[in-house]
């Protein structure tokens, strides 16, 4: 690398980067890349940015800066170098730490060389669960200071071995200043407590739980950021008890990659997901396999994970298939609470003998067309989003603006612009619930301009989990605009499947009920209407199952018929004709799934005549939409797609999960803007 002419000149750089967790093994790699391309200085970190100085020839320099910004164990979020006079001292150190905060890095998936080492009969971690070092491992869940040093985490009480004390001080190996390093001798160890007996050493351990999952038990495991309950996923028995403890589908644990494609069918876009260090529930479609079948009825997809630390790589191959998994309402991080309430469920558990210090989920994600990566569900690698600094206003913010403007936020479009919230429900502040609205939108304020009609929640709230019941909600006391009503004939069928009483009960409590103009509403009523679920063990599971019936060649259903009012100066859809058109094609004996295209058809072709007026006179072409019923992959893509053939600007929020954490991503944009707005 030293050559002569201008590759021998030599030069000085400052590197500020800004945007790197603590704990992915950052300075240990510039320091190794600085030996590889013969710079010398040094790296520290400097009010919670990282600064290196660099000096060597100018080629040197030059290759050490192309491969940090190319290369980096973590996506900095900005890199900024500048060339100054004067060279630094020969050979390159760790620096110290010159104050500023760095957030520490969520867990991290092991690594290949760990891995490695794992799988060595000659390595003394050979087999070893708790392998790690700088660049993988326990991050977040084992931290219990601010700064990330052993002395601040849940290792403090493991005493290094002599061996892993040379290992974590030696700059040049990848154990340098690995925070968890530990070994057979020093760190961490399995337990099995099966019923009543207890083993501790860890290769019988893990054949206990082994044993307990070949044999169709249920068995909850101490993962990293929380105990998980794990069985084989083609035992119907073992599946049925984790549906006891949990009703929402399990996710699929897969051996390794190429059986999760060879079993699913997964694309390069899931691939890369399920690979990341993050390590995520990727959400792939069923509807090429039968694996959704077992694992998910109905549903049409299934959440796949790889194995992402060494205890979970040990199980897979040992057991060399699928395992289904949940962590249950939340994840379990206490040895006790494990012990009282997995210890009901579980055959067995299989814990180890270091503490976790916070509960961390596995993040749900979908691949979608252009690289889009679309978060399903808050969790490792993929926080709730917050903007920085929680802003002051306390003035409430109404949940579907919340989910409009984070969809904005996100993608940086300016308001104002058109909103579409398709949602449950959020309290509308006109003494309705709302979740099928359209709105004129900025950051600090709205207009509504069109909405679905209403129509009740016998019985309250809880009449969202209960689909048959608002489906004769719809069918009793839908608002009234002028249009036909349902006919009676078509209703019979339907009204001969539920129980007289549910019938009566409704038809009375139908005018003392709250009324709602939501979205996800009618998917669930629409659920009850076609027959295919009645009530819901789990929030929105009528709309997932309606959405599953869809066949892969059902995409290009025409629309079932719609009507269109003007009502109070808003647009409001009326879905008495869509309602009696599903139930004349179900009479005429059309495919179930072939109706529930044609819905989801209905309520793209519906939004697009909501907002074509608007949208002409205020010559605004930027569409945000919001909201849970987006939450189904097929409408929004295809609403997506509408919008953009339309000529719009079509917006999908996928950094925040739907629900809360977008709401109170959107919450925390308006409230910001609102305060902007005082401030001038
Ligand atoms: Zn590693
Ligand atoms: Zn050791």
């Amino acid at each position: 690398m030293v050559g002569s002419g201008a590759g021998a000149h030599r030069l000085r750089a400052d590197i500020e980067i800004s945007g790197v967790p603590q704990g992915v093994g950052f300075h240990p790699y510039v320091y190794r890349l600085a030996r590889a391309c013969r710079v010398d200085g040094d790296v520290s970190n400097v009010d919670g940015n990282v600064l290196i100085r660099a000096s060597g020839t100018r080629s040197a320099v030059e290759e050490f800066l192309f491969r940090l910004s190319r290369q980096s164990p973590a996506t900095p979020v900005s890199i900024r170098s500048r060339l100054v006079d004067g060279e630094l001292p020969q050979g390159f150190t760790i620096g110290l730490d010159h104050g500023g905060r760095r957030e520490v890095s969520d867990d991290r998936a092991v690594c290949e060389a760990c891995l490695a080492d794992l799988w060595d009969p000659y390595d003394r971690r050979f087999g070893y669960p708790f392998t790690n070092c700088a660049d993988c491992g326990p991050r977040a869940s084992i931290l219990t200071g601010v700064d990330w040093d052993r002395r601040n985490t849940t290792m403090e009480s493991f005493r290094l071995c002599s061996g892993c004390a040379a290992e974590h001080a030696d700059p040049s190996g990848r154990r340098y200043h690995a925070e968890p390093v530990g070994c057979p001798k020093c760190g961490p160890r399995l337990t099995w407590t099966a019923r009543a007996s207890t083993v501790e050493k860890a290769a019988p351990a893990l054949d206990g739980a082994v044993a307990a999952l070949d044999d169709g038990g249920v068995v909850a495991v101490k993962s990293v950021g929380g105990y998980r309950l794990f069985a084989d996923a083609a035992d119907i028995g073992a599946l049925a008890r984790l549906r006891d403890f949990d009703p929402r589908p399990p996710a699929l644990l897969m051996p390794d990659v190429d059986t999760a494609d060879a079993l699913i069918g997964i694309t390069d876009g899931e691939r890369a997901l399920l690979q990341g260090t993050d390590a995520p529930i990727v959400l792939v479609s069923t509807v090429h396999s039968a694996v959704g079948d077992v694992i998910a009825p109905g549903v049409g997809e299934v959440g796949v994970q790889l194995p992402h630390t060494p205890l979970l790589h040990l199980i897979a191959a040992a057991l060399d298939r699928p395992l289904a998994f949940i962590t249950g309402p939340r994840p379990i991080t206490d040895d006790d609470e494990a012990a009282s309430v997995l210890g009901l469920v579980a055959d067995g558990i299989l814990a180890h003998d270091q503490r976790i210090a916070m509960a961390v989920d596995d993040a749900v994600v979908r691949a979608d067309p252009g690289g889009v990566t679309r978060l399903q569900r808050a969790g490792r690698g993929h926080r709730p989003r917050v903007n920085g600094q929680r802003p002051t206003g306390t003035e409430p913010v109404q949940r579907h603006h919340a989910q409009v403007v984070a969809t904005a936020a996100e993608h940086d479009v300016p308001g104002p612009f058109l909103g579409v919230a398709y949602d449950a429900l959020g309290p509308g502040g006109d003494g309705t619930y709302w979740g099928g609205e359209v709105l004129l939108a900025g950051y600090t304020d709205f207009m509504r301009v069109g909405r679905f009609a209403h129509a009740p929640l016998p019985g309250g709230e809880a009449a969202l989990d209960h689909p048959a019941r608002l489906a004769l909600g719809y069918l009793f006391g839908l608002e009234s605009l002028g249009g036909q009503a349902i006919d009676p004939e078509l209703t019979a069928p339907l009204l001969a499947r539920f129980e007289p009483s549910l019938i009566a009960e409704v038809r009375r409590s139908v005018d003392g009920s709250s009324r709602a103009s939501s979205a996800g509403m009618l998917c669930e009523a629409m659920a009850a209407v076609l027959g295919v679920h009645d009530v819901n063990s789990y929030r929105g599971e009528g709309s997932r199952l309606l959405a599953g019936t869809v066949g892969p060649d059902d995409g290009d259903a025409p629309a079932l018929p719609w009507r269109l009012v003007r009502r109070d100066g808003l647009w409001v859809y009326d879905p008495a004709p869509t309602i009696t058109g599903a139930l004349t094609a179900l009479a005429e004996r059309v495919p179930v799934g072939r109706i529930a295209a044609a819905f989801e058809s209905t309520l793209i072709e519906v939004t697009l005549a909501m907002i074509a007026d608007v949208a002409r006179r205020t010559m605004i072409q930027a569409v945000c939409l919001g909201g849970s019923v987006f939450g189904h992959r097929r409408l929004a893509l295809r609403m997506l797609d509408a919008l953009t053939e339309q000529g719009f600007g079509a917006f999908l929020n996928s950094a925040t999960a739907p629900g809360q954490d977008t709401v109170d991503y959107g919450r925390d944009a308006v409230a910001d803007a609102r305060d902007r707005r005082e401030r001038r």
